[in-house]
């Protein structure tokens, strides 16, 4: 089966010719039509031309009767044989007459009977037969049958005549039925065939750029008939689709330039996102560096970073604004200028203190392209101390807002520009924010460090209090064991003697009873005093390690000067001259001491030493009190 859209078995509307017109296609239906038409025509016409060919022999035959009724009737009845053969010759030859045949009735016997034939004629049932009773009469009144005549018509003449007959109708109605197809065809081909030719070439050199020509017939315009309708029709639909390619030509040229728009867009939204990252990973190196700063570096890598985004701005100058501690205007707190502003320093003196007047409250960077701008945007009077930077745009920024108002950042360039980049704009805001956070950073490091050093002092005080006794602010039991183990290593590696004193309040507990317990404490601050006040030399350690107990530790001190210390000890407290009336041994406050001595080479125990002391304590108390005993490691050993 050949394919649907095989387009060599379409026509070539444009050929103007085709293998089967409409026109030839036409005629071979007249053709056909008029064949079957003639055959009816031939038959009909053949059969009523038989029958009249069939009477005009009747006719003739019956003319032959009449012609041969009275002389054949007389001859027969004057036995005229040479008479009947002539008349019976005669109507042979007449041409309808296929057969005669001739009976003369006889008086007796059978009918004599006398044939004449033509040469080929032969019995038909077609041809007319006639039978004529031949009479005769003598005399008025005797009239006798005498014979009869039959007459045979020829089958052949009537044969001859209708082939003849068919013929001339068959080539006349063949004639009658080309002359019609001709007619049919030449009128089709004049009024349809060659507009419906004209109609598909149009049809097929039609194309989106001729659409507007329309189709035009050549023939009368008053015509209207289906031609002009369906001319009509073709004119309306390209019209229609012109009307159509048109509207979708521009939807075509609207939709291409979205599109070029919206690629356009996309382009330079993904170049935007692409400087942004950048700048994001410019901020976000940059926070890093001052995330990880050193305190007493932070305002240098402040510094350092605003250069670089600076320099990354392509920016002339860089400054950080920070409000004045009365908040009445903003001082230059950091400023950076590019390599090409040879000003010195002191030329931004003119900029050191400004007042704003443009609102930095909403968080965004205000921008002026052009120095114009800016002195519309400042006010010319406003605009002034920028004068010196020499900038033609300024965009300020601020750091921080509402409360934590930090100032703001300027950034200037050289010459006017159309627009600061959103990503310009994006890394000015997010620099803000960075040394925002860094500001922040700072002032939490700081407060960190003050409560550092707050809690550093805190601490030495408390481990102060914690070594030392709060009544004579003397270094406590505490302090007396850390400083003991320590000094007897010492001692033993150095090879140097050490000594301890124990000092005893005497009779104390008479004194708190006569004198009150707060009296009581102000004679131990008073002897404790007196002690310190005693002891010179700065490795020496005096301690209160009881109640109305001191002990002393005297390191590279051998016995005698231990107890020559002891000695000075106990003199000075009663230099002191605290009354102690209810003392057994003297009027004022003495002192019991107890001296033990570590000599060098002799290993022990501080525990052991001080066992020794308290030992000699003892033995001063015992002895009476007011005075000093002295051991050696060696004298109980
Ligand atoms: P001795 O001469 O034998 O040492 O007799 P003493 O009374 O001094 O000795 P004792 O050990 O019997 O008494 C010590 C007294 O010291 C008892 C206590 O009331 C008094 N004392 C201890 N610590 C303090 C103190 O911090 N303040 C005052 N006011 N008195 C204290
Ligand atoms: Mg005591
Ligand atoms: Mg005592």
């Amino acid at each position: 089966m050949a394919p649907v859209n095989d387009k060599s078995a379409r026509p070539d509307a444009s050929r103007g010719h085709f293998q089967r017109s409409l026109g030839l296609r036409l005629v071979f239906a007249t053709l056909g039509f008029c064949a079957f038409f003639t055959l009816i025509t031939v038959s009909v016409r053949s059969w009523v031309e038989w029958g009249d060919h069939v009477k005009l022999m009747n006719q003739d035959l019956a003319l032959i009767e009449q012609v041969y009724q009275r002389t054949l009737s007389k001859a027969i009845w004057e036995m005229d044989q040479e008479s009947l053969e002539a008349h019976l010759e005669s109507a042979i030859q007449v041409e309808s007459v296929g057969r005669v045949v001739l009976k003369q009735i006889a008086a007796q016997g059978d009918p004599i009977v006398m044939t004449r034939i033509r040469t080929g004629w032969k019995p038909s049932r077609f041809a007319p037969t006639r039978q004529l009773t031949l009479t005769y009469e003598p005399f008025v009144g005797a009239r006798e049958d005498i014979g009869e005549l039959i007459l045979y018509g020829d089958e052949n003449i009537l044969f001859t005549e209708m082939k003849k007959e068919i013929f001339n109708i068959s080539v006349l109605q063949v004639i009658q039925c080309l002359l019609i197809a001709s007619l049919i065809l030449l009128l089709f081909n004049r009024s349809v065939t060659v507009h419906v030719s004209r109609i598909a070439r149009h049809l097929a050199r039609l194309t989106p750029e001729n659409l507007r020509e329309p189709l035009q017939l050549d023939r009368p315009a008053q015509r209207d008939d289906e031609l002009s309708a369906l001319e009509q029709g073709i004119n309306q639909l390209q019209d229609n689709l012109s009307g159509y390619l048109d509207r979708q030509y521009s939807y075509e040229q609207e939709l291409a330039a979205h599109r070029d728009r919206l690629a356009e867009r996309v382009r330079e939204r993904t170049a935007e996102l692409e400087s942004l990252s950048v700048a994001q990973q410019v901020v976000l190196s940059l926070s890093h560096r001052l995330i990880h700063a050193p305190y007493e570096k932070l305002d240098a890598f402040q510094q350092s970073c605003l250069a670089e985004v600076a320099q990354r701005l392509g920016a002339r100058h860089a400054l950080w604004y920070q409000r004045t501690s009365n908040n009445l205007c903003f001082e230059l707190f950091m400023q950076w200028r590019c390599a090409e502003v040879n000003a010195p320093p002191r030329q931004l003196e003119g900029v050191r203190l400004v007042h704003l007047d443009v609102a930095l409250d909403a968080g965004a960077p205000v921008i002026a392209n052009s120095w114009k701008a800016l002195t519309e945007l400042l006010t010319p009077y406003g605009a002034k101390p920028f004068l010196i930077l020499q900038a033609e745009a300024i965009a300020f920024v601020p750091v921080g807002r509402g409360e934590e108002d930090l100032g703001f950042l300027v950034f200037t360039k050289a010459s006017a520009v159309e627009a600061w980049r959103a990503d310009e704009c994006a890394l000015m805001a997010m620099t803000a924010q960075m040394l925002l956070h860094s500001a922040r950073h700072k002032a939490q490091l700081n407060d960190i460090l003050q409560s550092q050093q707050a809690l550093r002092l805190a601490n030495a005080q408390l481990e102060e209090l914690s070594r030392s006794d709060s009544l004579t602010g003397l270094p406590n039991r505490r302090h007396f064991d850390e400083v003991k183990e320590i000094e007897l290593r010492r001692a033993q590696r150095s090879g140097q003697p050490l000594s301890v004193l124990l000092c005893d309040v005497d009779f104390f507990k008479r004194y708190n009873d006569t004198y009150g317990h707060a009296v009581g404490d102000q004679c131990l601050r008073q002897v404790a005093q007196t002690m310190r006040a005693s002891i010179a030399r700065a490795g020496d350690v005096v301690a209160r390690i009881g109640g109305e107990e001191f002990a002393v530790i005297l390191p590279a001190t051998d016995a005698a000067a231990a107890l020559s210390l002891a000695e000075r000890l106990r003199l000075a407290v009663i230099d002191q001259a605290i009354p102690h009336t209810a003392s057994s041994v003297a009027e004022h406050i003495t002192l019991s001491i107890g001296q033990a001595t570590l000599e060098p080479g002799e290993t022990a125990t501080f525990e052991a030493l001080l066992e020794l002391a308290d030992r000699a304590l003892y033995q001063a108390k015992a002895a009476g009190r007011n005075q000093i005993v002295s051991y050696t490691l060696k004298e109980f050993s």
